[in-house]
């Protein structure tokens, strides 16, 4: 999940470092290191328990200098947060340095072997293993060369190293008798190395790259990157030399700055009318009444045929595909099954063969949602990714997919990329129901609400000043309920879950009816719940739920869609939103909720960004 960073060239590596490690920071926050290296000198490790903020100040004091580094800001999975267990990791005496993103699951065993040799652990990482690991097979090597290692010894070292480990990886590692050299290696944990002249550079994703390169390199898994000053080698683990697919970066990734905003969260809440414009820009085929994708890679004749949809994702992912099976299967009548891809990766579904699966995600490298993804197409099932991250690994491995063109999403709670992959959905299902029974009038209605939607959100934001003021008088609540029906039951999820990532109040969404069969009981003048109930079907039916709250003593904030003289004679506090055809409601209705959880997590005096254990996207499983 973490951060990884390296520079080898003609310039000071710590300020490439250092900037690469604030853009990366979303990824893990726990502690923070980068190791210089310069000719003839030993590996300079300065590290902090704490952030790259601090990080810096330390690197300002020590001005370790070098034109070889690697940083690493991390999401502790082994050990905790403290200095020790910060990466670098340094091997055997000092003689090479790495840091590491993923977890080895056999490094108990690895470590016993490594101590039996006489290797000292200053860590309780995994990581620190494989540091040892390729000391100790650069150390045999030494021994065979009289004390002398070669460019091939170390290349050897990594290659026997990661031939061992179980589990996933991106390491990058430096070597102190061979300055002018990186060796970077990945199994599961992305990285991508930016071509420069003179110069390059590795990292986790691509935005530590942007202003630096125009030319990147994806790795791929069992890939090794042998790195110099003058040249980029790519090797496969087992079949040696293979040729190095240099991509354009693209200039999605640019987009990083706060712009005034005092939190990423806040900007990405604002910049939703945009992003969802973005989402639907091009795809809308008023023509024939249908949406149009680019990347789906099937025939209209294969897509016809399809008789079942599994969607897969983990969190806020997992939401819009409850909002997807509601979506597809209203509109376009086809079975849908919703999965945690944690889950879906060790099951083995029934599947046939006229099944297609989708995975979201907002990074395209959650480790999970790209095992299942992997699982599938293993089985021969075509993957589809909905994903946002241009070349990211699910995007790569997946036979087809949508994009959902949000920009960089840098706010670890999700806001943008959610609305967008809700609007990505409601094409989607749109999509599927022209090849079917809906008829033309029916998708003509369909692209007159979607063409509505960046401009209804943009009025929704409005309630911005409202909404902070109700959250002044529920930010001292210990626990919330969140409720709402049909399409808004993942509604009710997904803002339940914004409360708790960012303000770590205990929050529960549940369908407003279930509340009946044992949340309930939490109900007491103390439990907010909040309440989502515009106009439609099932209208009545959430009124009822809510009068069973308030008959208990239950503070009531409401989410409605029109002037509701009842709601305001039930609820302590309404919010308006405006009005729009049911299956899109779950993207206006979200809008408030994820303003209210930021507004409590200020008033709690939370880390809004960067909220603790948390990290943006779980490369770890
Ligand atoms: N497993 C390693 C650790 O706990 C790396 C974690 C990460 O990816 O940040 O240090």
């Amino acid at each position: 999940m973490c951060g990884i960073v390296g520079y080898i060239g003609s310039q000071e590596a710590s300020p490439f470092l250092i900037s690469g490690l604030e853009r990366l920071e979303y990824r893990g926050y726990d502690s923070a290191g980068i190791a210089t290296l310069k000719q003839s000198d030993a590996i300079r490790i300065t590290k902090v328990a704490g952030r790259v903020a601090q990080l810096n100040s330390a690197v300002e004091a020590a001005n370790p200098d070098g034109k070889t580094g690697i940083g690493h800001t991390r999401w502790a999975t082994h050990g905790a947060a403290t200095q020790v267990n910060a990466h670098p990791h340094i091997g055997g005496s000092g003689n090479i340095s790495l840091v590491h993103n993923g977890v080895i699951e056999n490094f108990e065993t690895l470590k016993t072997g490594l101590e039996a040799k006489g290797y000292r652990f200053e860590s309780q990482t995994d990581s620190e293993v494989v540091a040892h690991l390729v000391a100790d097979s650069l150390a045999s090597a030494a021994a065979d060369r009289a004390g002398e290692t070669t460019v091939e010894d170390c290349i050897d070292a990594v290659r026997s190293t990661v031939a061992q480990l179980r589990g996933t990886y991106g390491i990058v590692v430096m070597f102190r008798d061979h300055p002018d050299l990186l060796v970077a290696a990945r199994c599961g944990s992305p990285l991508v190395v930016g071509v420069g002249k003179g110069e390059q550079f590795v990292a986790s994703d691509t935005s530590p790259l942007v202003g630096f390169t125009e030319r990147i390199i994806y790795l791929a898994d069992h890939q090794i990157a042998v790195i110099r000053p003058n040249n980029i080698q790519v090797l496969h683990r087992d079949h040696g030399r293979v040729r190095p697919d240099i991509q354009p970066l693209s200039n999605q990734s640019q987009d990083v700055n706060l712009e005034g905003y005092p939190h990423y969260m806040l900007k990405e809440i604002f910049e939703q009318p945009q992003s969802i414009r973005n989402a639907l820009r091009g795809r809308l085929d008023k023509d024939n009444a249908t949406a149009k994708f680019g990347g789906l890679n099937l025939t209209t004749q294969q897509l016809r045929g399809i008789e079942r949809i599994i969607l897969t994702g983990c969190g806020t992912s997992w939401h819009s595909a409850l909002v997807g099976e509601y979506l597809v299967e209203e509109l376009a009548r086809i079975p849908v099954e919703v999965e945690y891809a944690s889950e879906l990766r060790y099951r083995n579904p029934p599947v046939g063969s006229d099944t297609i699966v989708f995975g979201i995600t907002q990074s395209g490298e959650t480790a999970d949602t790209l095992a299942a993804l992997r699982e599938m197409k293993r089985k021969g099932h075509h993957t589809m990714a909905i994903c946002n991250v241009i070349g990211s690994s699910i995007a790569q491995e997946a036979d087809g997919g949508i994009y959902l063109h949000a920009g960089p999403e840098i706010g670890v709670a999700s806001t943008k990329a959610f609305t967008s992959q809700l609007t990505v959905l409601s094409m989607l299902a749109l999509y599927f129901g022209r090849l079917r029974h809906l008829s033309f009038e029916a998708g003509q209605r369909i692209i007159a609400q979607l063409e509505r939607l960046p401009d209804v959100v943009e009025k929704t934001l409005e309630c911005h000043a409202q909404v902070k003021e109700i959250a002044a008088r529920y930010a001292d609540a210990n626990n919330f309920l969140y409720l709402g029906r049909k399409f808004n039951f993942p509604t009710a999820l997904e803002g339940a879950l914004k409360l708790k990532e960012i303000s770590y109040i205990h929050a529960e969404g549940y369908p407003a009816a279930e509340m009946k069969h044992g949340p309930i009981a939490l109900v007491d003048e103390h439990t907010p719940s909040v309440f989502i109930v515009p106009q439609g079907t099932v209208y009545d039916k959430v009124i009822s739920n809510l009068q069973e709250v308030k008959a208990r003593g239950g503070p009531v904030l409401a989410i409605v869609d029109h002037e509701d003289p009842h709601v305001n004679k039930l609820a302590d506090d309404v919010v308006q939103i405006p009005e729009i055809e049911d299956f899109l409601q779950p993207i206006v209705a979200s809008i408030p909720l994820q303003l209210l959880s930021y507004e409590i997590a200020l008033l709690r005096g939370c880390d809004v960004d960067k909220p603790r254990n948390l990290a943006k996207s779980v490369t770890v499983e």
